[in-house]
């Protein structure tokens, strides 16, 4: 799998680490949580990902907008609380 690019931060200049991360999706009202490897700016904290991790993103969203989440694994339920 391809790594994340960057060197340096197109934020703030500061040291790009690789670094295992919790991304969450979200797609219509269902969510994805994920663990990803992420280009992580030690000074800011921006998250950085190869572009074809971004279109993995756009494919999970787009299959939980549509209801196509048989091939994920259910985690539990969300629950909406009004106050
Ligand atoms: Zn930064």
């Amino acid at each position: 799998m391809e790594r994340y690019y960057v060197e340096k931060c197109p934020r703030c200049g500061g040291r790009v680490i690789e670094k295992e991360v919790t991304e969450v999706l979200y797609g219509g009202v269902n969510t994805a949580i994920l663990r990803v490897k992420a280009g992580v700016c030690l000074l800011c904290g921006e998250r950085l990902y190869a572009p074809e991790i971004v279109r993995k993103f756009e494919d999970i969203e787009m299959k939980l907008e549509q209801q196509k989440t048989a091939e994920f694994k259910p985690l539990g339920r969300s629950y909406q609380v009004v106050f």
